[in-house]
């Protein structure tokens, strides 16, 4: 088999490292019907009938068959549309999907995110025909007067009434739940909660709010730290979501994700706490690709240097605006962040992630991690272990999930602390 054959399975942990392509692919679609008041995510208040939405999914199914004709998604499994509000498309989400689809001969879970105020009845009709099997809903909450502090456009209903339909339609449903935000109490988190789990999802994301500064409520709190925002309450609510979720027969599987069994699993998100190469295309999206990888993508995109010595991984965020994407749709025009990480780096960077997933660190990765590393990668993982972070299989304690910034930034440290190496190209 040649090495441009090969998939990341089945050549041991090292195998990630050295695959051409992506295991996993993600499209950023930029457009919102407004701004929520706490986002300060790569994405823009759009009118539903903007010729901008159309040319810009267009420009990125292009950009899908390029990346395809070089075989970077020959082992792509995963797809996952994600924004901003991928459901704003309308039926430019569907011949998307299609594209990527007919390019993508392994791809098996296709994630669209949506939003309970644009998942029209038709919109699912054409999901589900264009091969779509999850749906990602930015629901938050079920509380109407929450809804309106964090400027949504939906109200409960009309979230309740699409996550059905969605259901109906034979999508597995994921639900974004946001807690510590305004006017949240104990009592409306419980009633959220228990609203979303009534409604039969498979799978449910619970995360704190950040207050980001320079957004509306940024602003709106300033300097001091709201009481419905502290460590202590984002830590009750995550486990009081916890205790819900998991007394419903949801199994917490990551940092911020239950799933009702393993094959309600996220697996493209899994991709990415599992070292597997991913390729990102629309404004603002991340990749993470081996030497390999890389250098094929050189092939057509001469904008990107030359690969520095002993670099081993390569995060690129795409750079360019929505706008420059739809005008000029090819891969050589893309303007990318270049983040080159050694090999102890990239050890480091998976065990940091690896230790977000409930089934602990991998033992091959820890082993390929203490070739690389010496002992104090033994050091480290027995000093977590003392100090309650982890258990002795190496998967998170209780602690380790409330406090997970401190134990990423231990395993992280591992890499000794010297910086990455980051450039722009043009
Ligand atoms: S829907 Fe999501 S991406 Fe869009 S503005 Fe709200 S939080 Fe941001």
């Amino acid at each position: 088999m040649s090495s441009s054959a090969m998939s990341c399975e089945g050549t041991g942990w090292r195998g990630r490292l050295i695959a051409e392509g992506a295991n996993a692919l993600y499209l950023h679609v930029p457009f919102c019907v407004q701004k929520c008041a706490y986002c300060d995510f790569a994405s823009w208040a759009t009118p539903r009938g903007d010729t901008l939405l159309a040319r810009y999914a267009q420009a990125l199914g292009k950009q899908v068959e390029e990346a395809s004709r070089l075989g970077m998604l020959d082992h792509c499994e995963t797809l996952y549309v994600g924004g901003g509000t991928p459901s704003l498309l309308g039926e430019n989400l569907g011949g998307l999907l299609r594209v990527v689809g007919s390019c993508a001969p392994e791809l098996s879970e296709l994630t669209c995110e949506a939003n309970p105020e644009s998942l029209s009845g038709t919109l699912l009709d054409d999901l589900v025909e264009a091969g779509c099997t999850r749906l990602s809903m930015g629901v938050q909450s079920l509380c109407d007067g929450e809804l309106s502090e964090l400027g949504r456009v939906h109200d409960a209903a009309r979230a309740r009434d699409r996550v059905v339909a969605a259901l109906a339609h034979g999508l597995n449903v994921s639900c974004d739940l946001m807690c510590a935000i305004p006017l949240q109490t104990a009592e409306s988190w419980q009633s959220t909660l228990e609203g979303i789990v009534s409604l039969g999802v498979d799978h449910v994301s619970v995360y704190p709010l950040q207050i980001e500064e320079g957004t509306p409520l940024g602003l709106k709190v300033g300097d001091e730290e709201p009481a419905w925002n502290s460590p202590d309450v984002q830590a009750d609510r995550m486990t009081q979501a916890q205790a819900v979720l998991e007394g419903n027969g949801f199994r917490r599987y990551e940092v911020a994700s239950y799933a009702r069994s393993p094959q309600s699993e996220c697996r493209h998100n899994k991709a990415y706490w599992t070292g597997k190469p991913y390729l990102g295309l629309g404004t603002g999206a991340a990749s993470m690709l081996t030497r390999e990888g890389y250098l094929r993508l050189m092939e057509v995109c001469p904008q990107l240097g030359p690969l520095p010595e002993c670099m081993s991984r390569v995060r690129l965020k795409v750079l360019s605006s929505r706008q420059e994407i739809a005008e000029d749709p090819q891969l050589p025009s893309l303007k990318f962040e270049e983040e080159f990480l050694t090999e102890r780096q990239a050890a480091a960077e998976d065990l940091m992630l690896g230790a977000r997933l409930a089934s602990g660190l991998d033992a091959g990765l820890v082993a390929y991690a203490r070739d690389l590393l010496g002992q104090s990668v033994d050091e480290t993982l027995a000093r977590l272990v003392r100090e309650g972070y982890l258990s002795d299989a190496l998967a998170p304690t209780e602690k380790g999930w409330l406090l997970g910034n401190e134990l990423y930034g231990e395993l992280w440290d591992l890499a000794d602390g010297c910086e990455t190496l980051v450039r722009r190209s043009s």
